[in-house]
């Protein structure tokens, strides 16, 4: 597969425009920083919402006992252990080995460990053949990945026909006044937790800036599209701070 010639491109990591490679290096220090404090904060920072949100997000997914599912990006496998509950086969594909190395400890730990596959991939270079997913999941992932539309391309590419992309992730907040509110617990609240809890302001300040600087709702569905998807739609929660948008491989 041909990469994307990077030397005169920028990417953005946060408000910062950086390269291509830098962006990757930076997201990985983030999640290699935060994999052993990932779902507390995440607890905290949603108020326990997300596990809401990640519910829905599978239970979406309609998926059918026995389907194969790839959750890319998936961490520390949350999404994995509720389409496991559904009857799924998932593969945990994820760039990083600590968030990774947690999320498998944590499912063990559950017990969970049959119709589970757990790889190191890069979303923008899968090493699946074309066509083996009835199913691609990527929760809260996209955000973080560098060539964004190389990783629509192969997420389409290793779907069958007919198959679905499930895409959940941060979006634009709809109401106004909410929307103040809400920016207030990203950049005031949220990197205060991070250096808290976490260890790490940081973090979470990319956290609060990445998600602002990501593509609108509608532009992801468009996204979606360009990457040859049809049948595109997306659902907003809690007012756009989350969307999950949906499309079908032709
Ligand atoms: N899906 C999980 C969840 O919902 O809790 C984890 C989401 S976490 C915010 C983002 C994940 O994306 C991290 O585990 C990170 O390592 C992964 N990631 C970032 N860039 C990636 C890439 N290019 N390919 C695969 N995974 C990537």
């Amino acid at each position: 597969m041909t990469q994307p010639s990077d030397s005169s491109q920028r990417s953005d990591f946060g408000f910062r425009d950086v390269s291509p490679q830098e962006k990757t290096r930076l997201v990985g220090e983030v999640f290699t920083e935060v994999a052993e404090r990932y779902d507390i904060m995440n607890d905290l920072m949603s108020l326990g919402i997300h596990r809401l949100w990640k519910r829905l997000f599978v239970k979406g997914c309609g998926l059918v006992p026995g389907q194969h599912m790839l959750d890319l990006a998936g961490g520390t496998g949350d999404i994995a252990a509720l389409a496991v509950a559904e009857g799924a086969e998932v593969t945990v594909a994820d760039i990083n080995l600590a968030m990774l190395s947690v999320g498998r400890a944590r499912l063990e730990q559950r017990g969970l460990v049959r119709n589970l596959n757990w790889v190191q991939a890069n979303a923008e270079a899968l090493p699946f053949a074309d066509q083996h997913f009835d199913h691609v999941t990527i929760a809260f992932g996209l955000r973080n990945v560098t060539h964004r539309d190389q990783a629509l391309q192969e997420m389409v590419r290793v779907l069958r026909p007919g198959g679905q992309l499930h895409i959940m992730e941060f979006s634009q907040v709809q109401t106004p006044a909410f929307k103040a509110l809400y920016d207030r617990w990203s950049f005031d609240v949220m990197p205060w937790l991070g250096a808290k809890v976490a260890g790490s302001a940081d973090s979470y300040q990319y956290l609060a800036e990445s998600i602002r600087r990501f593509p609108d709702q509608p532009s992801l569905a468009d996204m979606m599209r360009q990457a040859g998807l049809v049948d595109v739609d997306w659902r907003n929660l809690s007012d756009g701070i989350c969307a999950i948008h949906r499309g079908r491989r032709p």
